[in-house]
């Protein structure tokens, strides 16, 4: 009895009441059944002795057997020890078992909410630096806006963007560019206050919002911190200090924008424009505006592009492991620009994701792609092409429905089409975009997953969702002869969609070893430079005819 935990302070005291109650009822019926057990053996052993003793069973005899036979007495006792005993028993076990239950009922409680925090954290942090992720930040903004406008204070927000980010990873490989990045968020936390907020927007990108400035000097004081956090060299691999810059651009409330779109948009122009003019850092000043920035040119001019038309949709062929015919092909959008020519999509997407201007590009390129698979189809081209979605597109409730209606409008079947989303935009609201996908595949559009690897937290997720599609990430791909941590990470990847019956694309294939290597592991589709590199529709045809009557008239000649 001495172990028996006192029950939890958050326990419904009722509930244990009633728990000990109907364990008790239980144990009590068993005590009645030893009483009774023992009041039928002092029947017996008190007939048996009267009748052994002096030969008739009668009530004298009954009498002195229970008066000269001393076993019998002790036999007497026993219903009353039963009784006492097992009501004594019953009460602890009861007690006993209860807290049993009420405790185990409350380490599930526990247990579920700390899941349910889990949940509400992964979908508000960034995964790979356990920082606040941009959604986490617009919201702490918002707040601190609501009240900063009532109290008359100055707040600043401060983007910050690694120097030459893409190189280290490229160089280095990505396992050291998240090294980098985890250690640049830590040093960061330990620099600034815990008042301020650090967030990883993404990339080698971050933000850092400070709610309380006793005026605009504070800034100075706060650069100077983030600065000295890049006055050490980081060391990634042994031996191997790595000096790495940064820019800085800062915006302060109120003075260059009262709502959060404005200081993000502003924070990000000032870095910009620091980056591209080499100073550490610079703060807003409407000036800036007029400084002729690629940039700015780029963020002004690409409404007007979209609705001009002059993007133009290349295509890139996905071949098929098995047959090496072509199976697909994934459209890659370009801005065809007049005086800085073509701009890729790795300068202009982001961008427009953050001003919102994904949406008519994304249906932009969906217009002009089911426009050039109508022409296909109709001489006999069928096949079946891979868009990429933002994640703002992939979260906006109306996108099925938008998209039925331009499929309807060209008259292709759904099933010409396939997403490519990446892990990351599923996790921005793992609920809403299950809802989407789910809504996606019944109108029988295949999705698939891409840059696989790249994002940290989904891989639970990926069973869950109705998916048929896996691209393994081209940094993976790139590098998988040279390093010993790919091979396995492409390896595992297409084992791991295998058993989950999905398809494995393997993507950033350039050279016919790494193809091979590919095919041995059990890859189903390459796609990269080695077939071909991005290549505008018209071109495309011709590649494709060409390409397909080369494997037909190689396979004739095997087979003949
Ligand atoms: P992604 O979806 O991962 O596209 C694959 C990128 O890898 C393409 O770059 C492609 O040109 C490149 N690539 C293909 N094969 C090879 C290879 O063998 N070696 C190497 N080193 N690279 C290869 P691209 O066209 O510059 O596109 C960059 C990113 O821009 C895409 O990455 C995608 O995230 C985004 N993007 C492109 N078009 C669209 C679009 O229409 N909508 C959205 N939301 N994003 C797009
Ligand atoms: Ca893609
Ligand atoms: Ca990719």
């Amino acid at each position: 009895m001495s172990n028996i935990k006192p029950p939890l302070a958050i326990i419904n005291s009722q509930t244990f009441a009633n728990n000990v109650k109907l364990m008790r009822t239980k144990a009590t019926r068993h005590a009645v059944y030893g009483v009774a057990i023992a009041v039928v053996a002092i029947v017996v052993a008190t007939l048996g002795h009267a009748y052994l003793s002096y030969g008739k069973i009668s009530l004298d005899s009954i009498y002195r057997a229970q008066q000269e036979n001393a076993v019998l007495w002790v036999l007497d006792g026993l219903p009353f020890i039963f009784a006492f005993w097992g009501q004594y028993v019953s009460s602890v076990i009861a007690y006993e078992a209860s807290a049993m239950i009420t405790e185990q009922t409350e380490e599930l409680r526990q247990q579920s909410a700390e899941l349910e925090r889990k949940v509400m954290h992964d979908s508000t942090h960034d995964p790979l630096t356990g920082l606040p992720n941009r959604s986490l930040l617009l919201d702490r903004i918002q707040q601190a806006i609501a009240m900063a406008q009532r109290e008359h204070k100055q707040m600043a927000l401060f983007m910050l963007d690694l120097d030459h980010f893409k190189d280290i990873n490229d160089t280095l490989g990505h396992y050291q560019g998240d090294l980098l990045l985890k250690q640049v968020s830590l040093r960061l936390s330990n620099a600034l206050r815990p008042s301020d907020t650090i967030a990883r927007l993404g990339g080698d990108e971050f933000a850092i919002f400070t709610p309380a400035l006793t005026d605009s000097k504070d800034v100075t004081v706060i650069l100077d911190k983030i600065s000295k956090v890049f006055a050490q060299p980081f060391v990634l691999k042994e031996d191997m200090p790595l000096n790495v810059k940064s820019s800085i651009g800062v915006a302060i409330f109120p003075e260059h924008g009262r709502d959060v779109d404005t200081l993000i948009q502003r924070a990000d122009i000032a870095m910009y424009v620091a980056k591209n003019s080499h100073r550490d850092y610079l703060v807003y000043s409407s000036n800036i505006d007029q400084h002729s920035s690629q940039r700015l040119t780029i963020m002004s001019e690409l409404s007007q592009a979209i609705a001009n038309d002059d993007l133009q949709i290349y295509f890139q062929p996905k071949i098929s492991c098995k047959t090496m015919e072509v199976c697909g092909a994934e459209v890659l959008v370009r801005w065809k620009h007049e005086s800085m020519g073509l701009i890729p999509p790795d300068q202009f997407i982001p961008m427009a994701e953050r001003t919102g201007l994904i949406g008519p590009l994304t249906n932009w390129v969906l217009q002009a792609t089911c426009q050039r698979l109508k022409t296909w189809h109709g001489r006999g081209m069928d096949l079946k092409v891979s868009v990429n979605l933002a994640v703002q597109t992939l979260l906006d409730p109306e996108f099925p429905e938008t998209l039925t209606g331009l499929l309807a409008a060209v008259d292709l079947p759904k099933d010409s089409l396939m997403l490519e989303i990446t892990e990351t935009s599923v996790m921005q609201d793992p609920e809403l975009a299950l809802k989407i996908l789910f809504r996606l595949r019944d109108m029988g559009i295949a999705i698939s997953i891409d840059d696989f690897g790249t994002g940290y937290s989904s891989l639970s997720y990926l069973g869950e969702m109705p998916v048929s599609e896996v691209k393994i990430d081209k940094s993976f791909v790139l590098e998988m002869l040279n390093q010993q941590k790919d091979a396995v990470i492409v390896k595992a990847t297409i084992d791991l969609a295998h058993n989950l019956g999905l398809k494995v694309v393997a993507e950033g294939v350039e050279t016919k070893v790494i193809a091979q290597k590919l095919g041995g592991l059990g890859c189903d589709i390459l796609q990269g430079y080695l077939f071909s590199r991005p290549i505008p529709g018209p071109e495309f045809e011709i590649w494709y005819h060409r390409y397909q009557d080369n494997i037909a008239a190689r396979k004739a000649a095997v087979a003949g």
